[in-house]
């Protein structure tokens, strides 16, 4: 298996700042609780690389709150956890984010999600070997020489939204990322129950 989970590739401009909004940071713990006991969120000890993140959406803007890069290990997560993504520029791969920790390495899949449609508030990335192999090429799923955390993958979720079912059904498997799942919805709640019900 390969990991590429962890890394940021992108071109990082992250300017330290306080805390996201405590109303925002304490929905994402809640909905964080069940995927991190589920094994959706974690962290791999032997390559010592955390996985799985998630974001909502800030009013109807463009920007949005995630989680920090490499705090998969952490049990119960609070304002320091997370981080503004205040703006990016896909195809530069390229994120600008504030707060006590920079933004998640996979937040530029998250921004290229929320340009697919206003409707989308919410977006949770997991790791699921079980999900992953039972699920790849039966849900949308994405092209298998796409890797995570470039512009092509970002592309390749507005072709899933565009052709197939992702809309509606609000989960896709990343091919080329292995173990990687993605869900979306109107809300947190939506999105995180989208990936907590789905039957291996
Ligand atoms: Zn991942």
């Amino acid at each position: 298996m390969t990991i590429d989970e962890g890394y940021i590739k992108y071109d990082s401009d992250w300017t330290p700042g306080p805390a996201p909004d405590q109303e925002l940071t304490i929905l994402l713990d809640t909905w964080r609780r069940p995927l991190f006991d589920a094994g959706l969120i974690g962290h791999y000890e032997d390559l010592g690389v955390g996985y799985g993140n998630l974001s909502i959406r800030l009013g109807s803007s463009d920007q949005f709150i995630i989680s920090g890069t490499q705090t998969g290990h952490i049990t119960d997560t609070d304002g320091q956890h997370y981080a503004h993504v205040s703006g990016y520029d896909i195809e530069r791969n390229r994120v600008s984010s504030t707060g006590p920790i920079q933004a998640s390495s996979e937040s530029l899949t998250h921004a290229a999600i929320y340009e697919l449609s206003e409707a989308i508030n919410a977006v949770v990335h997991v790791h699921s070997r079980a999900l992953w192999d039972a699920l790849k090429n039966k849900l949308p799923t994405t092209a298998d020489h796409v890797s995570y955390g470039t512009p092509e993958m970002a592309h390749e979720f507005t072709r899933l939204y565009r052709n197939t079912n992702f809309r509606a059904s609000g989960v896709a498997i990343m091919a080329g990322h292995d173990e990687g799942i993605v869900s979306i919805g109107h809300d947190l709640e939506e999105a995180a129950t989208r990936m907590l019900t789905l039957e291996r």
